[in-house]
């Protein structure tokens, strides 16, 4: 391995962002369209790459790569080099202080996938703008490390159920629920299709001790005519189990293209 040369500049490091359709990476701001912190002005920040593959995933452009055999319900597979931009982490800092937001929000795919290059963003930033928040949307199967956590201001944390047609041992993993469950700044947002899908919200609430105010409900959809057929039902079971009821903000008011 090379040395650098005395006074040479370290290397930020490198993230891999979700490509939006005019090229740039995705690096938006826009209202916060789901769970806790629903109607914020928040700047996003999609990273590529997801260890998981749920049927109904609204960015299938983070993951469904041709090769991959996962089935999903768009029936489309994408090309990895052509949906994934990489940036280093300083210029991505720069983009998200220009959009000028004090709420930042990592997603994706799955951001602590990349949490070890992340761990600077948050200063970086900040040396920028000045305090922000950060928090991370993630589907609860990677703990994070000390450091990286040390970063975050809040954890949305969502579990996939059967209806995302992963598998159990993949989507559930015990040791990263234990860890979110026991965090108090993790709050958890479930997609929920049906009366089944409830049974399973239940079992994992109670399976890892989860107060019901810590649940948000969300239904399942990619248009606002789908949402509106589930929303009911979810309704009745945030009103009976004390559970949150989130919406899907950003698809009534944009719909559901990239960097929205
Ligand atoms: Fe999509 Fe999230 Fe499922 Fe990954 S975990 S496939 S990003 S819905």
């Amino acid at each position: 391995m090379a040395t650098p040369s005395p006074g040479a500049a370290p290397r930020s490091p490198v993230l891999r962002l979700a490509r939006q359709d005019d090229g740039s990476a995705e690096v938006f701001a826009s209202l916060q369209g789901e769970g806790p912190f629903t109607g914020r002005p928040s700047t996003f920040v999609r990273l590529s790459g997801c260890n998981l593959w749920c049927r109904w995933c609204d960015t299938p452009y983070t993951w469904n790569w041709e090769g991959t055999p996962h089935p999903h319900d768009e029936d489309r597979k994408y090309v990895e080099a052509e949906e994934s931009v990489h940036h280093e982490l300083s210029e991505v800092a720069a983009r998200v202080a220009a959009l000028g937001q004090r709420a930042l929000v990592l997603t994706g795919g799955e951001p602590l996938l990349q949490q070890r290059a992340l761990v600077g963003l948050r200063a970086t930033v900040e040396a920028h703008l000045g305090p922000v928040t950060v928090d991370i949307e993630t589907n609860g199967t990677v703990p994070p490390l000390p450091g990286f956590d040390a970063t975050v201001t809040h954890y949305v944390v969502s579990p996939k159920l059967a209806n995302s047609g992963v598998p159990e041992g993949q989507r559930l993993r015990e040791r990263a629920l234990r860890w979110f469950a026991g965090c108090d700044r993790a709050s958890f947002k479930v997609v929920v299709g049906s009366e089944g899908d409830l049974a399973e919200v239940l079992a994992l609430q109670q399976s890892y001790g989860i107060q019901p105010e810590r649940v948000w409900l969300m239904p399942e959809g990619r248009s606002a005519a789908a949402l509106d057929r589930s929303a009911p039902m979810v309704a009745r079971a945030c009103l009976e189990h004390g559970f949150r009821f989130t919406d899907r903000l950003h698809l009534r008011l944009y719909g559901s293209g990239r960097g929205v």
